[in-house]
């Protein structure tokens, strides 16, 4: 990938139209059709049936006649009437991607519902949604809209599970399961339960999501979906339940908001902190690390990994600053971390350079390239976000991975070794001639001196070509 920053200078994270088209997915009779342009939908096709996706994605094709002459909207018109059967679908969205949505292709003329069927037009250009994580919000925001007109306007289907029989504080942002739990516990001694997860997994459980005490803004950057809970009403909380200090402010904010008594918020922080405590030092980390992504939660990870006692140098998030992140902005900003967000691969990497960390955590690029500084490297998305944060839980978990991440400096320094000069200037990019060839012509180019020293895996293929003749 190139350093540069992305186009209009913004981080480069995958196309943004997956977040909309990964929640639709994951939901329950809920049909999904993308407008673009083919190799974007075989593109977005492929990497939402590579994340799990078990039903297919509705493509409408154009060309640049129907483009022109607004056939495609009729044709987007026609495909979504054949969809819209309310035996299988509560609910259809449309996605445009960019060139649709750069054409003014007016999926807003599309009708509210067909069959009692919902239909949900969304525009998710990249030049528009600047990462997927926001594209996330988009959706979930678009629906919650849909279903708080519907509430508004008379009685609506409660979730599988029944309704709740406390007061609930609804989760904004994908989080691992076991923490929803968590939370769960945590409220318990204040009279309150964890509601649903926003985005949710049916549509029915978005009334569920409205019909909450309060919203708590676990990933910062679902402004549109909070926006909808205001309107609803319904106040929400910043920050998440991590760390000691953390869970302990998050406990005092949200019997806070939900007016809950002062011996009942002790009680909540007495049943919860000591056992946090225990956890965290239970799960010491020790080293240098440097953490960025495009989840949402990086700030989170940071202040554990802090508490836990890792050194972290800079925290760089591909989101934006929100209100709802500014607990554990200050919070890192005052222990002298740096913390920057809309962060491009550039500025990721110059911290790399900058603290040349135990362990950069980040994106699949930003891996990548610490590996190639002998830097151990962990992908925040497979490897960070895809276990427990929150709770007792929390420390001892992450203390796993990372203190395993940071024990492969020395693998990572044999490897970086053996593989030496590959792949870099002219050993990079396509080999018209096979790379053992091709790394003696450069050994010998080198001169004897450079064959004779340090040997990586360029002259070492080399001198296995003299071994066996090939
Ligand atoms: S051109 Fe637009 S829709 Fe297509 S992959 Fe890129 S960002 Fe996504």
């Amino acid at each position: 990938m190139s350093e540069r920053a992305g186009v209009f200078n913004q981080p480069q994270t995958m196309c943004p139209a997956f977040g909309s088209l990964r929640v639709g997915l994951r939901m329950r009779r809920m049909a999904t059709v993308a407008v673009g342009s083919a190799c974007c939908v075989y593109g977005l096709s492929f990497t939402g049936h590579f994340y799990g996706a078990r039903r297919s994605i509705g493509y409408v094709p154009f060309d640049s006649e129907s483009l022109i002459t607004g056939g495609l909207f009729e044709d987007v018109h026609q495909a979504v009437y054949e969809l819209a059967d309310p035996r299988h679908y509560d609910a259809i969205v449309v996605v445009n991607l960019c060139v649709p949505s750069a054409s003014g292709v007016p999926l807003r003329l599309l009708p509210e519902a067909i069959n009692g069927v919902r239909i949900l037009p969304l525009d998710v250009p990249g030049f528009g949604v600047t990462t997927h994580a926001e594209a996330k919000d988009r959706l979930a925001a678009a629906m919650l809209r849909y279903a708080r007109s519907e509430a508004e306007r008379g009685p609506v289907k409660a979730p599988r599970s029944g309704r709740a029989q406390v007061p609930v504080v609804t989760l904004l942002g994908e989080m691992f399961p076991g923490d929803a739990v968590s939370i769960g516990r945590m409220l318990e001694p204040m009279g309150l339960a964890a509601g649903q997860v926003v985005p949710t997994r049916e549509w029915r459980e978005l009334y569920a999501a409205l019909d909450c005490r309060a919203a708590a803004a676990i990933h910062p950057h679902y402004t549109a979906s909070l926006a909808e809970f205001e309107a609803a009403g319904r106040p929400a909380v910043p920050s998440a339940p991590v760390g000691r200090e953390g869970t302990e402010a998050w406990l005092e904010a949200v019997g806070e908001v939900c007016g809950v008594s002062r011996e009942a918020i002790a009680a909540a922080k007495e049943a919860t902190l000591p056992v946090l405590e225990e956890a965290i030092a239970a799960a010491p980390i020790r080293g240098k690390v440097t953490i960025s992504g495009y989840e949402g939660s990086e700030l989170l990870v940071a202040r554990l990994l802090v508490e836990c006692g890792a050194e972290v140098c800079a925290v760089n998030t591909a989101l934006p600053q929100t209100p709802w992140s500014d607990p554990d902005r200050s919070w890192l900003e005052a222990r002298g971390i740096p913390v920057r967000f809309r962060a491009t691969l550039r500025d990721e990497s110059a911290a790399v350079d900058a603290h040349r960390p135990d362990l950069a955590i980040g994106t699949t690029p930003l891996a990548q390239r610490a590996k190639e500084r002998a830097i151990p490297g962990l992908y925040f998305t497979n490897l960070i976000s895809a276990r427990p944060l929150m709770g007792p839980a929390g420390p001892g978990s992450l203390a796993q991975v990372i203190n395993a991440a940071i024990g492969y400096k020395e693998r990572c320094t044999t490897m970086n070794e053996f593989f030496a000069g590959v792949g870099q200037g002219p050993t990079a990019g396509i080999w018209h001639r096979s790379p053992h060839q091709l790394a003696t012509a450069l050994a010998q180019a080198a001169g004897s001196a450079a064959v004779t020293g340090s040997a990586g895996a360029g002259q070492r293929a080399g001198q296995h070509k003299g071994a066996h003749g090939c």
